[in-house]
């Protein structure tokens, strides 16, 4: 169950009266909001004096629930706003790392001449070998922060553990907590104490249920700004990466209020089917996309196989709007 405390509760002793009902607190604008277990379906006659507004649940999905905010949230960041009344599409694209100036250089311009604001590459990668690229570290970070500044890109990019949220957060709009790090608690306890918004990604062995929860644990640390994706999961089936879990993305957008992203890139693992399930996702009616886009895949140091080219992504790009138009929606 979900209390708003009225503001002059705060005079209270919060950690104590939070305690003595097992309940998870943190302080939004003037007012301290407590998640109390979802068993809890009454507001205890203790909190009521204190009590301003209350949502009863009935899972651990909580704050990310429609029973809590019936719209979605709003996720904002320089120019971009995600989620909302907005009825975007918001792009997210750029290769799967940092590898170069140059290779962001020319990645921004193919972002300028399709219209997209926001760049994504990866500078901590969490690599499934330790003997491959393991990204450029900070010099990949301050290469990505160049590129905002030169062109005012929003930029997206991974943390790989708990240590470098806050170095990420210099550089970048949107930390991303990868499909591997999707349970590290430090990363998500770290990350809702962030005033940056948060892009968590499905690892692909968990159920809905384990990401809306992980999402669970950024938002009661007191951080709205949280977007969930769907990045594949892993099933029998080993002729693709992963499955792209499209019946997942429409459960999130029944049941959650957090704005959903999709990547078709990750799921697929081969740039071959990335523009089929790009149309199928923006006809969804979702809220953002993320794609890998690589100025030579081949030569990419990560996710060769999945990236677009940019005369792929150029073609890809001239069929998304008209299918997001068919839906009521814009591509930004
Ligand atoms: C990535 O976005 O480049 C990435 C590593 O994705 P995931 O965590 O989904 O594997
Ligand atoms: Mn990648």
């Amino acid at each position: 169950m979900i209390l708003q405390l009225k503001p002059s509760a705060n005079s209270e002793n919060i950690p104590e009266l939070a305690a003595a009902h097992q309940a998870v607190f943190f302080k939004a604008a003037d007012a301290f909001t407590f998640v109390l277990p979802f068993a809890v379906k009454e507001v205890p006659p203790a909190l009521e004096p204190f009590t301003d507004k209350s949502w009863a649940t009935d899972s651990d999905i909580q704050l990310a629930s429609k029973q809590y905010k019936s719209n979605v949230r709003e996720v904002k960041w320089g120019t971009t706003v995600i989620g909302g009344n907005t009825n975007h599409t918001v792009m997210i694209a750029g290769p799967c790392s940092v590898e170069s100036e140059e290779q962001l250089e020319v990645t921004a311009d193919l972002l300028k001449e399709t219209g997209i604001s926001n760049m994504r590459a990866g500078a901590f990668k969490p690599r499934t070998s330790p003997y491959t690229f393991q990204g450029l570290g900070t010099e990949g970070l301050k290469l990505l922060a160049k590129m905002r500044d030169k062109y005012g890109f929003g930029i997206v990019t991974e943390v790989r553990d708990a240590t470098q949220v806050d170095e990420i957060i210099e550089y970048a709009d949107v930390v991303q907590i990868g499909a591997k790090s999707m349970y590290d608690h430090g990363i998500l306890r770290k990350c809702g104490k962030a005033k940056k918004p948060i892009l968590l990604k499905r690892g692909f062995g968990a159920t809905l249920q384990e990401l809306v929860q992980c999402a669970e644990f950024i938002l009661s640390g007191g951080n709205d700004q949280v977007m969930l994706c769907e990045r594949g999961i892993r099933t029998f089936e080993t002729k693709t990466r992963f499955t792209l879990d499209l019946c997942g993305a429409s459960y999130l957008k029944q049941y959650t209020n957090l704005p959903v992203v999709l990547d078709p890139s990750h799921a697929m693992g081969y740039a071959y089917g990335v523009a089929d399930l790009s149309r199928a996702c923006v006809a969804m009616g979702i809220d953002g996309l993320l794609v890998e886009v690589h100025p030579n895949p081949k030569v990419a140091k990560s996710d060769a196989s999945q990236q677009l080219d940019h005369p792929q992504f150029r073609d890809l790009m001239k069929t998304l709007s008209p299918v997001a138009e068919a839906v009521g929606r814009k591509i930004v």
